[in-house]
């Protein structure tokens, strides 16, 4: 096969990079054996699966009887289970005291722009969370999604939402220019990362506000866990960003980034975050010999939690916000 010879390029900066681990199969689809080697650019700090799938396989990675924005938005990422012990609450309630993560407010992007009345495009909208947010704000706001059963869920909240991807924007969507655009964890889900960048700086306002968030893989969580971290959902992500890498993209193409932050801590130590560590692990199990002994989750937690008592915002919050503009 010509694969053996074949080299592997970053998405950034175009230089030949190396793998660094190995997903065994997708952790919701165990009885699907197909691994997924994830390769890492050591200088851009970012990693990519390779090889990349098609459209078609991408679609049927999200054939799912249950994905978190096909309902409307709960509490689940901090949820209570009936059988959490004094010890659990202890964690996360220790966990919580510690999170100063700051999450998407529209009034971030309002402080940066001029005028007084702001459209607003999201790509990847979801179930049209983060829209009606912006709407409350008083923008006008339209969305992007490729999941149907997505999309349906933020019609019933009256959201108007198209169907696309952030490398294929429906036409109606590219006939306007919008003041903010919005990709909160989607980037990692594209196949082509410039032209889903690309086409989001092709639609943007001058001085007008692109803000990209991602998992976050300079984290400890991620280091410690790399393809068992369950914000890595190989291969629903396809693409590994740190705090540099999603800054490296954005300025690649043009973009200034003001203001980097971080965001998702408290949840990492909540039981239904372990419950999908134990999941994750269980379809990996017996794979290889690097998922023979099962981890002590609990133990793994309160670690993490110490260890994050002395690092960095970088290796403390599980996910990453960028807001660039165009100048
Ligand atoms: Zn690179």
């Amino acid at each position: 096969m010509e694969l053996e010879s074949q080299t592997v390029k970053c998405q950034i900066c175009s230089q030949e990079i190396n793998k660094l681990f190995t997903a065994p199969c997708d952790y919701r689809k165990p009885t699907s054996h197909r691994a997924y080697d994830v390769f890492f650019c050591t200088s851009c700090r970012y990693g990519q699966v390779w090889p990349r799938p098609t459209r078609k396989e991408v679609s049927s990675f999200y054939d799912l009887t249950d994905y978190y924005t096909h309902k409307a938005d709960t509490n689940s990422k901090v949820g209570r289970n009936s059988d959490e012990s004094f010890l659990d609450r202890l964690r996360f309630h220790l966990s919580w005291r510690l999170d100063n993560g700051k999450d998407l407010s529209p009034n971030d992007a309002v402080a940066l722009l001029k005028g007084s009345s702001f459209s607003m495009l999201e790509i990847g909208c979801g179930n049209g969370g983060n829209m009606s947010r912006f709407l409350d704000q008083g923008f006008s706001v339209v969305g992007v999604e490729p999941d149907q059963k997505a999309r349906e869920e933020a019609k019933k909240s009256n959201l108007i939402v198209y169907e696309g991807t952030a490398e294929e924007l429906p036409r109606t969507v590219m006939e306007s220019k919008y003041d903010v655009i919005l990709m909160s964890h989607v980037l990692e889900h594209c196949i082509d990362i410039n032209s889903a960048v690309l086409n989001a700086k092709g639609l943007l306002r001058d001085r007008g506000c692109f803000i990209v968030e991602t998992p976050n893989c300079e984290s400890l969580g991620f280091k410690a866990q790399r393809a068992a971290w369950p914000f890595s959902d190989i291969p629903r992500h396809l693409n590994f960003f740190t705090p540099f890498s999603l800054c490296a993209i954005l300025s690649k193409h043009g973009f200034s980034v003001v203001s980097v932050k971080y965001c998702g801590f408290c949840r990492q130590f909540s039981n239904s975050w372990l419950d999908t560590e134990k999941e994750v692990w269980r379809a990996f199990q017996g794979s290889d010999d690097q998922w023979q002994t099962e981890p002590k989750y609990k133990l793994q937690a309160w670690k993490l939690l110490i260890s994050s008592l002395f690092s960095s915002k970088e290796a403390k919050y599980d996910s990453v916000r960028v807001i660039a503009q165009l100048f």
